[in-house]
């Protein structure tokens, strides 16, 4: 049996890499005119207070209606996109519907809308007057908009590097640290960067949802909320999937929370329906 098992797995892993290699030719192919072709479509995930639990703003996240292979998520072509250069166009797409929906949000005052940039973008010359613009255009104040960046994409980032987010933030738009406690970051790093908010990442949501849950964790979550408040920066959490990951994590003093126990990302019209009274 052990033998059949080996034989099986050796004869699958050829087929798995030829699916890969024409998936990876396929997406590559595809991936150049998809934003001419009106491909991309956004979802939107509410962010929660967790004082009162009402709605605090939205994350927009970008999904890619794909000829062949249908719908596919950000990490399957972000990526690529990345690779490519074509992240630079997307993401001003990304930012302009994203501001437009919010507008329409809440009846006039526009709820805040997180963007996720990528390394690319934030290293493009036309960042700050690309978001300037779109900013203006719609109508929307900087403080209604959030840009979410990773710690890993700034780490090796410099001073003239970090002036534009610093721009950015002067004019009063939100920064995000995404995805915050994976990266290899340094926490005197924090003072370089004009973070609002540090978004912790999923894997210690995870850990909360152990019984007991993970001492460690907790103690990283107990201790990155007060630093975090100590230096006046808010915290979201990612992937709250249950009631008591949110109890124990509003107990932790957590600001805001994202995950499915709240909802799913949702098409615009749905999230305005369940969340915002379209205005
Ligand atoms: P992220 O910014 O950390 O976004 C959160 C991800 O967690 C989203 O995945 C969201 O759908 C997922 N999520 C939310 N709640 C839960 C939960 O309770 N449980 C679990 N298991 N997952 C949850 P998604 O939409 O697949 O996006 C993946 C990543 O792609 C994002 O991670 C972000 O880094 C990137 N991304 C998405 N949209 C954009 C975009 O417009 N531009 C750029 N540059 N990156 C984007
Ligand atoms: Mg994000
Ligand atoms: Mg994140
Ligand atoms: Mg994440």
């Amino acid at each position: 049996r052990a033998k059949d098992a080996g034989g099986n797995r050796y004869a699958l892993a050829d087929p798995d890499s030829d699916a890969r290699a024409i998936d990876r030719h396929s997406l590559t192919n595809h991936l150049p005119g998809a934003l001419e072709r009106d491909e991309f479509f956004l979802e939107y995930q509410p962010l929660i207070r967790m004082s009162d639990g009402q709605v605090d703003g939205a994350e927009a996240l970008v999904r890619w209606k794909h000829p062949v292979h249908g719908r596919l998520g950000p990490d399957r072509f972000i990526p690529l996109a990345e690779h490519t250069g074509l992240i630079v166009p997307l993401g001003r797409w990304v930012l302009e519907q994203a501001v437009s929906h919010a507008c329409t949000w809440a009846g006039g005052q526009p709820l805040r809308v997180n963007v996720n940039l990528s390394p690319r973008q934030l290293h493009h010359p036309d960042l700050v007057p690309d978001t300037i613009a779109v900013l203006e255009s719609a109508g929307v104040a900087p403080s209604s908009l959030c840009l979410e960046v990773t710690e890993s994409a700034l780490i090796s980032a410099d001073e003239d590097e970090l002036k534009p987010l610093w721009q950015l933030a002067e004019l009063g738009v939100d920064i995000a640290l995404d995805d915050f406690g994976t990266g290899y970051s340094n926490l005197a790093n924090l003072r370089r960067l004009p973070a609002t908010t540090l978004k912790l990442d999923r894997s210690f949501t995870q850990g909360l949802q152990r019984h007991p849950a993970d001492p460690v964790d907790l103690t990283f979550v107990e201790g990155i909320v007060s630093l975090a408040h100590a230096l006046g920066l808010a915290v979201t959490v990612e992937g709250v999937e249950t009631e008591s990951q949110a109890d124990q994590l509003r107990q932790l003093g957590c600001d805001t929370a994202q995950g499915w126990y709240y909802a799913r990302p949702a098409p615009p019209g749905e999230f305005a329906r369940d969340w915002a009274r379209a205005g």
